[in-house]
């Protein structure tokens, strides 16, 4: 999932704060019945994690490439970017006013009665304190690496998921493959300072499920700039698939 749509299910989750955990399920394997009674006391995102906060632990969620959710939140009906590839979820709470199934995630605890205090806000795009020019900093830092590659490294570029990167690259007609030393400066900078921004309007069409409308590359069959057929392979040494114009991103 992507880092904005995390922070979307945060906030549809917030009606579960106050609210006790009357029921878990899911092969999650680190002991899920601690979870059982339990008041939410926060609901929150960084990146790609979304946090429970209880009494003295929390909860993190991370959706890693492929993790995504269903949920149920006072009657309306909600799910992550992706599809579920498993049957059962990693992990599933009932509560009286709905239930959240996450699949594909890895879930583990935090011992600390405050998490949201150990996380640095400043690295996640999709917060108001991501700092740009760190992120800048820390891609020019390693000019022989793939550009797709330094995007999705969550160290500097928190939240930052596989659609976005595809559609930021179009965007400045850049080709994945690319090492990030060959792109000129302006571009790159051009590339950072577009993504909290293209992150909030991900967060919008996301938020009024209009996404794939907004989409311009992604899972597209045609350039919408010069109508060249869009080429669909696996790039970096993260292998994610790249939708890519083959006549303007070089
Ligand atoms: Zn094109």
């Amino acid at each position: 999932m992507e880092g904005p749509s995390v922070k979307l299910a945060a906030e549809r989750f917030q009606p579960f704060i106050g609210r006790k955990v009357l029921g878990v399920a899911g092969d999650m394997a680190i002991g899920k019945e601690r979870l059982e009674g339990k008041e939410v006391k926060d609901v929150f995102s960084w990146g790609k994690h979304l946090v429970f906060q209880f009494d003295t632990f929390a909860l993190r969620i991370h959706m890693m490439l492929i993790g995504t959710y269903e949920a149920t939140v006072e009657g309306d009906a909600f799910e992550g970017d992706y599809k579920k590839r498993s049957r059962t979820p990693t992990l599933a709470m009932t509560f009286k006013n709905g239930r959240l199934e996450t699949y594909n995630a890895f879930v583990k605890w935090i011992e600390d009665a405050e998490a949201k205090k150990l996380y640095d806000f400043s690295v996640d795009t999709s917060s108001r304190a991501w700092d740009g020019a760190a992120a800048l900093k820390r891609l020019r830092a390693k000019p022989e690496r793939g550009i797709s590659d330094a995007l999705l490294d969550q160290d500097g570029f928190s939240g930052l998921g596989n659609i976005i990167r595809n559609e930021a690259l179009w965007r400045f007609k850049i080709h994945p493959d690319r090492k990030v030393g060959d792109i000129p400066a302006a571009t790159l900078r051009a590339i950072v300072k577009e993504i909290p921004v293209f992150c909030r309007k991900f967060y919008t069409w996301r938020k009024n499920f209009v996404f794939f409308d907004h989409m311009q590359i992604y899972k597209k069959e045609t350039c919408p700039r010069c109508g060249a057929k869009v080429v669909r392979t696996v790039t970096g040494k993260a292998k994610r698939w790249s939708y890519i114009c083959p006549k303007e991103q070089r």
